[in-house]
């Protein structure tokens, strides 16, 4: 069958290689000029099940809320006239009641597990070198609430097999010594021994040179316009190139994976598709002293940033903004990350050139992602994996294969039908 593989993120890709193992002609299509240049870029590193928690919490409301009044908050809403924003946000409020909280929280907690062995598989199968580390994700609490709720949410992930470790702040810093500095601000934390991180975009790159090589194709520059509709199904994607060439590429079913966009090409064929962009920033610095600067990847819990190493640089990640498809860096935001930065780690790092970055998580509110068949047989979707894209790609991508053949997927979890 030919399948023609919409955005070539860190789960289009994913998409495309379990399709092609299954014996399809793949194409992949994307207006960059390369593999995995949108929200896949430049994100935070961690391959997390420990984690995997929906944003929408009970106590989600009061934090929103409190973020109305204040700027450095790591949880923005900026309300605006979009109706997609007040429709989002309202379907958002109905997940934060407790049991559809539980029902999420298992579904993302079974998703990354099994996405996480899935890319151990595809590592022993394949070559990858994206400064992967297995060292485990180490966070911490400088809040007595937010520790007390964490251990009410580990008891509840090793119900799910997920061993999530308590720890005091004296084993803090004994696993993370350059965290000494900051000890009589932790009350305490936690510790998953099975967590990882690692690059998203250079297993994204090597990921398209490994499709490339089993025969897929791709076909870079090229904007996805719209979706051809006829007697039940779609038959072709229109598409534009770089010289404004118009072209319609056909194929045997459609995969829309096109991050924080894909509702733009689904809202027009009634397709359902309730992702809505939370942008995020990244702050990229280079190490100058590695003994000044964390091994461990951390979460601050109170500031919700993520510290992953990769290479020579320590890779800072997090903050959320609800305000619409716009990337633009907020002065203030960059400030905050490069001061909670320098709290933390003052002797390690480059402050002078730092990278900054921002990207649009395809944010459903529920926090889990929607992979499936739609209405229409022959399209499917494998989008709005929100702030665990990384974690829960390898695992998508096969689960959509999976059900491309019939296949009943390993994980257990809300798949469409
Ligand atoms: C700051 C930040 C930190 C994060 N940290 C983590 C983390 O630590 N761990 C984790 O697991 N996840 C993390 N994430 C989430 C993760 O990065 C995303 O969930 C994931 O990258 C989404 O991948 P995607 O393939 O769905 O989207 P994308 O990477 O955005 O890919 C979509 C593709 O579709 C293409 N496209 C869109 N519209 C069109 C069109 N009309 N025509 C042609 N092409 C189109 C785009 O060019 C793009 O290449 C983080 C995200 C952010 C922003």
């Amino acid at each position: 069958m030919k399948i023609a593989v919409l955005g070539s993120g860190v789960i289009g890709l994913t998409s495309a290689w379990w399709l092609a193992q299954e014996g399809h002609e793949v194409i992949v299509v994307d207006r960059m000029p390369g593999p995995a240049q949108d929200t896949t870029r430049a994100s935070g590193g961690l391959l997390s099940a420990s984690y995997a928690e929906p944003w929408a919490t009970p106590r989600a409301p009061w934090q929103l809320l409190r973020g109305l009044f204040k700027d450095e908050t790591p949880l923005l809403f900026r309300p605006s006239w979009d109706r997609k924003q007040w429709a989002w946000s309202l379907a958002f409020l109905r997940e934060c009641a407790p049991s559809r909280f539980e029902a999420n929280l298992r579904a993302m907690v079974r998703l990354a597990e099994y996405s996480l062995s899935t890319l151990n598989q595809l590592r022993q199968q394949l070559a990858f070198d994206y400064d992967y580390t297995e060292s485990g994700v180490l966070s911490f609490y400088r809040d007595e609430r937010s520790f007390d709720e964490s251990q009410d949410r580990a008891d509840r992930l090793r119900d799910l097999g997920v061993d999530r470790r308590i720890l005091s702040p004296e084993e803090v810093v004994s696993l993370e010594p350059t965290l000494a500095s900051v000890q009589d601000q932790i009350v305490g934390g936690d510790y998953c021994s099975d967590d990882e991180s690692g690059d998203a975009y250079g297993f994204s790159k090597q990921l398209a040179q490994h499709a490339q090589k089993k025969g897929v194709q791709f076909l870079f520059n090229h904007d996805i316009v719209r979706l051809l509709y006829d007697e039940g199904k779609i038959t072709a994607a229109e598409v534009i190139d770089d010289q404004g060439c118009y072209q319609q590429l056909q194929a045997d079913l459609f995969v829309v994976s096109m991050g924080a966009y894909s509702p733009f090409l689904l809202e027009p064929l009634g397709v359902p598709c309730r992702v809505y962009p939370a942008k995020g920033y990244s702050a990229s610095f280079t190490i100058l002293d590695s003994d000044a600067t964390p091994q461990a990847s951390l979460t601050d819990m109170e500031h919700r940033l993520v510290y992953s190493r990769m290479g020579n640089q320590l890779r800072v990640a997090g903050l959320a903004e609800l305000s619409g498809y716009n990337k633009a860096l907020s002065t203030k935001r960059c400030n905050m990350m490069v001061k909670q930065t320098k709290a933390l780690f003052p002797n390690g790092l480059d402050f002078d050139n730092v990278q900054f970055w921002s990207g649009l998580r395809p944010a459903t509110p529920s926090n889990t992602p929607l992979i499936g068949r739609t209405h229409i047989k022959n399209l499917y979707l494998n989008t709005g994996h929100g702030t665990l894209g990384w974690t829960m790609a390898a695992g998508s991508g096969r689960a959509l294969a999976d059900l491309i053949a019939n296949r009943q997927p390993e994980p257990e979890f809300p798949f469409l039908h």
